[in-house]
């Protein structure tokens, strides 16, 4: 039986496990089918302290995975598709195959959502982005894309408008924004609003980076192609909870509802990171959290007589 799995392997995972491999614990690591996370898929990382040149994404996550493993962290490639949290020792399945753990620590974090279209996947980090706050800084000067109605698309147009002009680009005429955001966004002159416009292709594919966008009216059919340098997408993110449906308190979009510290309804699980923090969303706070949820779990484990 293992002492703690910790579900995830972004910053949140990673920093839970370089603690609780320090704390002697043995973490196991399910990487989850997106290891490293949100950083994996970004570019340069400017804003993690420790950096003043900024670190590329994926080189930040690595290196924060090979800390943990120095300490005796274990890492597994694979998905957990099914808990038991009824009773201790806990039971997680990977991939088919059933582990027990005293503690769990979850970190699998929220997926932002994307269009879905190919040519988006295929540029994202190259120009595509989820993140404004991450890559707003890249554009200064440049022509900036937001796609989304809500409260994040509103939050981001705003603050994009810092660098340069921004397109904000939404599918229907209303906002599902608060009234506030949307006030906002109408009062600020460096925001275009696009409404009723939907997004067939990101450009250029071929050439391995955003140079336009390819927008279509929903209500006239009128077809128009634009220069963009950054196109960020935020439509939304998605928590990676459903294996924990009926188990842990879950909000009604999926995030775990924290009942103090990193502690979740059920002694003994803990959550860090991004799937229970849907204001924030930063590295340096999901590695925050999984230093949190490490340093509880250890304590638990303590108190337990471990
Ligand atoms: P959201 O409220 O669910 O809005 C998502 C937006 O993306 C909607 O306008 C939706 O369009 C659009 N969308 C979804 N799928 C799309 C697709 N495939 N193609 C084009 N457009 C698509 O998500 P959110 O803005 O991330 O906000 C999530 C929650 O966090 C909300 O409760 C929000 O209030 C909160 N939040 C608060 C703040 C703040 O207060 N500072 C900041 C950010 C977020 P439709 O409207 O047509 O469905």
């Amino acid at each position: 039986m293992r002492n703690v799995i910790i579900m995830g392997s972004g910053c949140a995972g990673n920093t839970a496990a370089i603690y609780a491999s320090r704390a002697n614990l043995k973490p196991l690591v399910v990487t989850g089918y997106e290891p490293g996370g949100q950083l994996s898929i970004t570019s340069l990382v400017e804003n993690f302290p420790g950096f003043p040149e900024g670190i590329d994404g994926p080189v930040l996550v690595e290196q924060m995975k090979k800390q943990a493993e120095h300490f005796g962290a274990e890492y597994v490639n694979g998905t957990v598709i099914e808990v038991d949290l009824s009773k201790r020792p806990f039971r997680v399945n990977i991939d088919g195959t059933w582990e027990e753990t005293s503690t769990l620590i979850v970190a699998t974090g929220a997926s932002a959502r994307w269009l879905g279209i190919e040519s988006e996947q295929k540029l994202i980090g190259k120009g595509v982005s989820s993140c404004a706050t991450c890559d707003g800084f890249f554009y200064r000067g440049k022509k900036i894309m937001v796609i989304g109605g809500g409260d994040s698309a509103c939050e981001e147009a705003n603050f994009l408008t810092r660098f340069s002009n921004v397109a904000l680009v939404h599918r229907r005429e209303e906002f599902r924004a608060s009234k506030i955001m949307l006030d906002r966004v109408r009062a600020n002159p460096k925001i275009e609003m696009l409404t009723n416009t939907v997004v067939d292709e990101v450009l250029d594919v071929s050439q391995g980076v955003v140079t336009g966008v390819k927008l279509r009216n929903l209500k006239t059919g009128a077809a128009e192609t634009r220069e963009v340098d950054g196109f960020f997408v935020a439509i939304g993110h998605i928590p990676n909870t459903k294996v924990f449906q009926g188990q842990l308190d879950l909000d009604p979009d999926g995030y775990i509802i924290s009942h103090g510290g990193a502690r979740t309804n059920v002694a003994g699980v803990f959550h860090a990171g991004d799937v229970q923090d849907r204001i924030y969303r930063q590295a340096i706070t999901a590695s925050g959290a999984g230093c949190m949820a490490a340093i509880e779990c250890e304590r638990f484990l303590e108190a337990e007589g471990h």
